[in-house]
């Protein structure tokens, strides 16, 4: 609803800890590919670009049994994608010779004004009708509205924009060992969860087939066994939820009602 890039315009997602505001959906005169309709009916391309903080990188690398963690957003992508009539090519940097590295920005703090004025700065090639592009930076410090740090943010999607900040310093600290598997899955599912806000759903731009917003919280499902989930109930019940497919090697997280929102309006 929005035309500004503003905190307002933030959906907040993946809380460990703090209660979620949620975020409303808008669009930005500057994004005016990044709709949920353009990527459900007719872009033929959807692809990444990926920067981190020096001391702030993604994690990479295979799980034990040879599944590269970065698998578990690609196969997401493709299982919401699977119902266009001709899918489009997804492509996921999986390694950090594809990402870029910038600086250490010294922040304690960012809030969505910050994350927009560095996605200028750095970013490389702009999004067409035909070629979406997706930008995800992985930052130091927290999330900030305004009012303080959200120390239980893992990651943000900045409303009717195709940027996505996750911050490192949250991740590392959603498990009880920070190099173990738990926030390697953590930070793959943020990357769904927030990937899921940009792309359209819950009741984001994707209209639903069934009723399941969970509406107190916003562009939510109130599947608890859904990616899209609000995660209100601590860290523990995260991992819990991370725990089935750490344990059973499936990936793809998306609940069937955001599928079903998907197949309905897929083209
Ligand atoms: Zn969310």
């Amino acid at each position: 609803m929005g035309k500004t890039l503003l905190g307002s315009f933030v959906t907040i997602c993946f809380l460990l800890t703090a209660s979620c505001s949620g975020g409303s959906s808008g669009s930005d005169s500057s994004f005016p590919y990044s709709t949920a309709k353009n990527y459900f009916k007719s872009t033929a391309t959807i692809s990444m670009e990926i920067y981190y903080e020096t001391g702030s990188e993604p994690f990479t690398g295979a799980t034990a049994g040879g599944m590269n963690y970065w698998d578990i957003l690609e196969d997401n992508l493709t299982a919401i994608f699977q119902y266009r009539s001709t899918p489009p090519t997804i492509t996921v940097p999986k390694t950090l010779a594809e990402m870029t590295s910038i600086p250490a920005q010294g922040k304690t703090e960012w809030t969505g004004i910050d994350i927009v004025n560095l996605h200028k700065q750095y970013h490389g090639q702009l999004p067409s009708s035909r070629d979406s592009r997706f930008y995800l930076y992985f930052l130091d410090g927290n999330y900030s509205t305004g009012s303080g740090p959200e120390t239980g943010v893992i990651g943000v999607s900045l409303s009717g924009t195709p940027i996505i900040a996750i911050f490192k310093d949250v991740v590392r600290s959603s498990g009880m060992n920070p190099n173990g598997v738990v926030p390697r899955y953590v930070e793959q599912s943020t990357l769904v969860h927030e990937m899921g806000h940009a792309l359209g759903f819950v009741n984001n731009g994707v209209p639903m087939v069934t009723a399941h917003q969970d509406t107190a919280h916003g562009a939510h499902s109130t599947n608890t066994d859904c990616v899209m989930y609000w995660m209100n109930e601590g860290a523990s019940d995260l991992s819990q939820f991370l725990q089935n497919y750490i344990s059973s090697g499936d990936t793809v997280m998306w609940g069937p009602e955001v599928l079903q929102d998907a197949q309905g309006y897929s083209e």
